[in-house]
């Protein structure tokens, strides 16, 4: 069955959150420089790239990402196309779908078509999921959203009531998703943050498999 590779390439040219760390990858040894080995230093923040929130990034004794429950980021997903919209997802925009009782959802925006979302600097203009939108999905008993943005919330949100209501019910939420090539439809998805202890988020490897016929 045919994989879908949906993370970004994690290197310096990728934006940034602004005000977080920015992204270094240097070689702490290097054969070139005559080093037994080559060994590549990272630093960065764990909401880099494709990566996952865990509820301990807004709720001080919410799981880390190292508590999540494995079952919860492998399994049946659907990816929904919202190449339509202009500015947001709104709840509008999802009673339409008929979800048919999917717990996992990942929303292809035409933020995954915008070179700039590939490439410095970071761009505030990304297309977000209202705070209505995520209780709509809550509600109907969603319990991992995607998104091909470096937040799931608007960039002026500043209260980050999307996070919070999301968080606060163990929503899993996953940024930073490349669904440029994916056509919308059901997959098996795997979702593996790498397993920082007691860590808000981690970095993650997300992979989509085609559904046998
Ligand atoms: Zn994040």
């Amino acid at each position: 069955m045919k994989l879908y590779d949906i993370t970004l390439p994690i290197s310096e040219d990728l934006p940034v959150w602004p005000d977080d760390p920015s992204i270094k990858l240097s070689l702490a040894f290097d054969l070139s420089k005559g080093d037994a080995a080559n060994v590549t230093e990272i630093q960065m923040s764990v909401h880099t790239g494709t990566h996952i929130d865990a509820p301990r990034h807004f709720i001080p004794e919410g799981l880390a990402v190292d508590q999540l429950p494995l079952d919860g980021l492998i399994g049946l997903c659907r990816v929904v196309d919202l190449l339509h919209l202009k500015i947001s997802i709104d709840r509008v925009d999802l009673e339409p779908l008929d979800l048919g009782g999917l717990t996992r959802i990942l929303f292809k925006t035409q933020n995954s078509l915008k070179e700039g979302y590939r490439k410095q600097p970071f761009q505030s203009d990304y297309i977000a999921l209202s705070t209505q939108a995520a209780e709509y999905l809550k509600n109907a008993g969603v319990q991992l959203i995607g998104i091909d943005a470096f937040s799931i919330e608007a960039y002026e949100n500043i209260g980050h009531a999307t996070h919070h209501l999301l968080l606060e019910n163990n929503i899993i939420i996953i940024e930073g998703l490349d669904l440029k090539d994916v056509p919308a439809g059901d997959y098996e998805l795997i979702a593996l943050p790498i397993k920082l202890k007691d860590a808000d988020g981690a970095p993650t490897r997300v992979v989509l498999r085609e559904l046998s016929a």
